[in-house]
């Protein structure tokens, strides 16, 4: 619950409490559930309400304590609110649930009837289920099933809903490393053996194989400590797929994997494996941060610097930054990861705060794909079209040889405008200041910010002309259609989070790829991270200078490091790739250093722009966001926090200010950004002066600190 603090109780006779207990107690007029978070002798004076009950499940550790502690004074939330992202359903602090299920039992059944012999077969080919499921498979009423028991073709088994997760075995054999993974896991293992909090920066190209120095690190902690737990984050589910194959190979055993899709009893399973110090490695989204671990050893953050690891709504937070803060609370280690550091990571690694640990080169006879720019000023493609003739040369080129090519372009979608040629309207959202993305596929128009979608409309509906709109711009559908006009032999496929809207999708499309059934790919942003297509040696980036606008400070970086993920994808094998980069600005700094591969060059301009402007890591940001359906309100109330600003040294004050998206989903925002000096506690800052403020029921306030979205 929203609490501010932790409420005192008495301990009943005869209960024994730790702290980090799982409690019931009583609050106003019902029992809730809660946490121990101290004890202390009562002195008797006051009239406490007494503990309800203590549930027979392992305590939080004092590490997971002091994590929501800190994590609640960081992110200027209150701890009932981020213990709420601890805590899942009551049923993980029971023991598992039994499941019955039946099997064959391999006699013939008495009376084979037609509905039996369905069953039977679904059974052969099956395997043991439920009563219910096998039932709907075969189309009969569970008492056909249960009455194959009587009859003595099945028996039932009873199980653990919640089987636990097998133990990996560290000593299983990994990959001969080189000389230059060995060195860099050697270091990570002396790290491990020191012991204590202790972070380290594992800057390696793409195809480095990074992958298999971590593996070696996490073999290193579960050979020194057999109940050693070990968390794996990783940016995307996307992602999970291929690297839990690779983890199964690796340790023999399937880890537990925690991601937002996973059902509610698959995380019902690991919370309480977790909690229960069963699970010992576990690979998850940034929300992972938030399980229970009892003896938390070792947290690898693969792909540091993506973007997606800060959370941007509901409660506001950056998983890499969090992970340092639970590792340095369970005194374990942490490897951040990655081909493109964030400038965060590499100013740590830079001061020494960090271990530094750097690979060089690509794996084997892999090299890095040659970078070149195609000049869309020279080389502009007819109207309505993207594709530039170098790059259609290179295209045909690449096909003729079979070999793959990856077109990239991180737009959903046919085109994000649509228009009326004749009064000049524009499609937008109704409730939010956005325009309408047009999807062909579904003939919709759907706003990718609030999901609003309507079909296209026949007539413009400001001024009626009939056929008068059109599609401005490119998305990957409109690309994909003009690659197979270009090339009507190739095969032309999408990735997209449209057609790769759930995990079997997208690994039935990845599958595809690597098994060079797509010639042509046209991918947004999850075909840019981390697959590996051994026979795609052309990447052509539709639009490189997307993201490079807008007023965030990160968007030059966030450019270079998705263009770095997406030519890395190239050559992967022993073909050596090529990326071509379509560009009006080939001399803009990220683009040039690219292409000169000279990534050092490109941060070092960026840190000390950033360093300039006082930003971070050389400066401390917040935002305060506040949102009523009221305009006029949200107004009169940003005026009165920006007359409330506490005085203090080294803070600046801007806004209020209306963003980009003024309005979303018919709530009117305003916001305050505050920049501070590096020593200044932002976090105090900023709670603070929300302390002054009286709440206003129908005024939502919002606080993120290190803000990475500006609109
Ligand atoms: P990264 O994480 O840096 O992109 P990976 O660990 O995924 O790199 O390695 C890239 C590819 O090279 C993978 O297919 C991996 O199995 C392979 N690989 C990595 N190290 C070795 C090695 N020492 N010997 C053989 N193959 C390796």
């Amino acid at each position: 619950m929203p609490l501010p603090e932790p409420f005192d109780y008495t301990v009943p006779d005869g209960m024994d409490l730790r702290v980090g207990d799982h409690v019931r107690a009583p609050i106003g007029p019902r029992i809730a559930r809660g946490v121990v978070w101290a004890l202390s002798a009562d002195d008797g004076t006051r009239n406490l309400k007494a503990v309800d009950s203590v549930y027979d499940a392992p305590p939080l550790s004092p590490a997971m304590i002091e994590f929501v502690d800190w994590s609640a004074k960081y992110l200027v939330q209150l701890p009932g609110i981020m213990l709420r992202n601890v805590l899942r359903s009551e049923d993980s602090l029971h023991p598992s649930p039994t499941e019955i299920l039946f099997e064959a039992t391999g006699e013939e059944p008495a009376r084979l009837t037609e509905a039996r012999q369905k069953v039977m077969d679904v059974i052969a080919g099956h395997g043991p289920d439920s009563a219910a499921e096998i039932a709907r498979l075969a189309g009969v009423t569970p008492g056909v099933v249960t009455g194959l028991v009587k009859a003595a073709g099945l028996r039932r088994i009873e199980r653990p809903a919640d089987p636990p997760f097998a133990a990996p075995d560290p000593d299983r054999p990994g990959v001969d490393l080189v000389p230059q993974q060995a060195q860099a896991a050697d270091q990570l293992k002396r790290m491990l053996d020191a012991g204590g909090f202790q972070a380290a920066l594992l800057d390696g190209v793409t195809g480095s194989g990074k992958t298999e120095v971590y593996f070696e690190a996490i073999a290193h902690a579960l050979r020194s400590d057999p109940d050693a737990q070990i968390l794996v984050l990783l940016p995307e589910i996307a992602l999970t797929q291929a690297v839990t194959a690779r983890f199964i190979e690796r340790f023999g055993a399937e880890p537990a994997v925690w991601h937002s899709d996973q059902g509610h009893k698959e995380r019902r399973r690991i919370w309480r494996e977790v909690n229960e110090n069963r699970a010992r490695i576990v690979i998850g989204a940034r929300s992972a941060l938030f399980l229970p671990f009892q003896n938390l050893r070792l947290i690898v953050v693969d792909e540091e610097h993506d973007a997606t690891y800060k959370q941007g709504d509901g409660l506001h937070y950056q998983a890499r930054d969090l992970a340092v803060v639970r590792a340095r609370a369970s005194k374990a280690a942490i490897v951040l990861a990655s081909a493109t550091p964030s400038i965060e990571t590499l100013a740590n690694a830079r001061a020494g705060r960090y271990a530094y640990i750097q690979l060089p080169d690509r794996i084997g006879q892999a090299v890095l794909p040659e970078i070149a720019t195609i000049d869309l000023r020279q080389n502009r493609p007819a109207r309505g079209l993207w594709l530039s003739d170098p790059l259609v040369e290179a295209m045909a080129d690449t096909l003729r040889r079979g070999e793959q090519v990856l077109l990239y372009l991180n737009r959903r979608g046919y085109a994000p405008l649509v228009l009326c040629r004749d009064c000049g309207h524009r499609m937008k959202s109704p409730d939010v200041d956005a325009y309408l993305t047009e999807h062909r596929y579904t003939g919709q128009l759907i706003c990718h910010l609030t999901g609003f979608s309507m079909p296209r409309p026949e007539k413009c509906p400001e001024c009626g002309a009939v056929d008068s709109l059109t599609s401005v711009g490119p998305g990957v559908e409109r690309v994909a259609e003009e690659a197979r006009t270009r090339f009507p032999d190739a095969n032309v496929e999408i990735l997209s989070s449209d057609t790769a809207h759930s995990a079997e999708k997208l690994l039935a499309l990845i599958g595809r790829m690597e098994r060079g059934e797509i010639d042509i790919l046209v991918g947004t942003q999850i075909a840019a991270k981390g697959h590996n297509f051994p026979n795609l040696t052309l990447i052509g980036v539709v639009d490189a200078d997307l993201g490079l606008a807008g007023g965030d400070p990160r968007a030059g970086e966030r450019t270079y490091q998705t263009l770095v993920q997406v030519a890395g994808r190239a050559g992967r094998a022993e073909r050596p790739g090529r990326a071509l980069l379509q560009t009006h600005d080939p001399d803009h700094e990220a683009i040039a250093a690219l292409v000169a591969g000279d990534r050092d060059r490109f941060m070092q301009a960026e840190t000390m722009a950033r360093e300039v402007l006082g930003l971070p890591p050389y400066g401390r940001l917040a935002a305060i966001i506040l949102a009523a359906k009221d305009g006029h309100q949200v107004d009169e109330v940003a005026k009165a926090w920006a007359k409330r600003a506490p005085d203090a040294d080294g803070v600046t004050i801007w806004g209020p200010a209306e963003p980009r998206y003024g309005m979303v989903r018919g709530w009117h925002r305003r916001r305050f950004l505050v920049r501070a000096e590096r020593d200044v506690d932002v976090s105090a800052y900023v709670a603070a002066w929300k302390s002054r403020m009286k709440p206003v029921a129908s005024v939502r306030v919002t606080i993120d600190i290190e803000p990475y979205s500006f609109v």
